[in-house]
């Protein structure tokens, strides 16, 4: 493992990171046991945040006692500043610490949601004040949407930016980054197999180690796991004609199925949330029927209030059939929600 500057933060870091989404689905002891091997194997920075359950909780029992060791970066997706000091003083408890080094505004995704936070009271005026008292050494933000991603990153506020990036979602490679390596910021890439839709581990981190300061962060949850995405950083990267080719294939492939979680189908006049419920698929195949259903439970929910107006379809560049994907997947969802009911019977 070799280790690379984050941008300009002054923090260096292993050229992969872990992404703390999966170990929610781990007991305490099998979490650890995972996070441990990340940590043994050399990988040195962890990203977790608020909203994924007890993620926090497992990575500070795991790593509380190497905390000088290691980079932590979590998030809060509250946008008011009383609910944000909650979120961080909680995540501080949780993670067995009292800095967290890269602290993120979570998922900011629409020009109504940086107003809100960057407003009277918003919860960008609690992350400045907690950096000024030492609890954040640096202020990131992550986005699924590329024209706000840019935006923020022009802003010049944060230290760091984490957006989609893997060879099927690679838009963020032209404006996004270079906006990003100009203002000095880290770049940390969430979604290195495209939210499990990329089953091929090595045809996508041959993509990612061709932007080697683009620091993915792949969610790790078994050993095997771990030893598999280490082993790929043992070796020198070459891209063969072959490997473009099966990943051209890819593209192709998913044609129109998957979403890319560009946004640019919403707002819905429903208040259909569209982008996550679209995720439900690949996201509850990473997960128990049960946790993929409290995980899951607003967007899915959202998804009964659709009117099949079809507005959405007219702004999706990939011209998916949002409303009948939606369907299946709130089939898949209403299946989980009655699997998860008899388990807890
Ligand atoms: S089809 Fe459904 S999800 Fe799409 S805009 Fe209309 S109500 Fe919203
Ligand atoms: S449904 Fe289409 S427009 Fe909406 S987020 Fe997915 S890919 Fe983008």
């Amino acid at each position: 493992m070799r280790y690379t500057p984050l941008g300009k933060t002054g923090l260096t870091v292993s050229e992969v990171g872990f992404g703390g989404i999966p170990i929610i689905h781990l007991d305490e002891g099998a979490a650890v046991t995972v996070l441990r091997r990340a940590y043994d194997s050399g990988i040195t920075f962890y990203d977790t945040a608020n909203a994924y359950r007890d993620s926090e909780k497992k990575i500070g029992r795991a790593l509380g006692d190497m905390r000088d060791k290691v980079v932590i970066a979590t998030k809060t997706i509250i946008r008011d500043a009383a609910g944000a000091t909650e979120h961080l003083d909680n995540s501080l408890r949780m993670l067995k610490t009292d800095y967290i080094d890269i602290y993120q505004l979570h998922q900011i995704a629409h020009e109504k949601e940086w107003e809100i936070v960057t407003g009277p009271c918003g919860a960008m005026e609690a992350v400045v004040q907690a950096k000024e008292k030492g609890k954040i050494r640096h202020i990131g933000v992550t986005s699924h949407n590329l024209a706000m991603a840019v935006k923020l990153v022009k802003t010049g506020m944060f230290d760091t930016v984490q957006f989609p990036f893997n060879f099927i979602e690679d838009a963020a490679k032209d404006e996004l980054h270079v906006a990003a390596r100009e203002c000095g910021m880290g770049i940390l890439a969430m979604k290195p197999f495209a939210g499990g839709v990329i089953d091929n581990a090595k045809i996508a981190f041959k993509f990612l180690r061709e932007h080697p300061d683009v620091l993915p962060l792949p969610g790790l949850d078994s050993l095997e796991h771990v030893d598999e995405v280490v082993s790929f950083y043992e070796q020198p990267n070459q891209m063969t004609e072959k490997d473009l080719n099966l990943m051209e294939k890819y593209r192709n492939d998913l044609g129109k199925q998957f979403c890319r979680r560009c946004e640019y189908c919403q707002p819905c006049p429903q208040g259909v949330m569209i982008t996550a419920a679209m995720s439900y698929k690949v996201v509850a195949a990473r997960m128990s029927a049960k946790v993929a259903v409290e995980f899951c439970k607003m967007p899915m929910e959202s998804v009964a209030l659709c009117i099949e107006c079809r507005e959405c379809i007219d702004r999706c560049p990939y011209e998916l059939s949002i409303p009948d994907i939606l369907k299946a997947h709130y089939d898949l969802y209403e299946q989980h929600k009655a699997e998860s009911a008899l388990t807890s019977c």
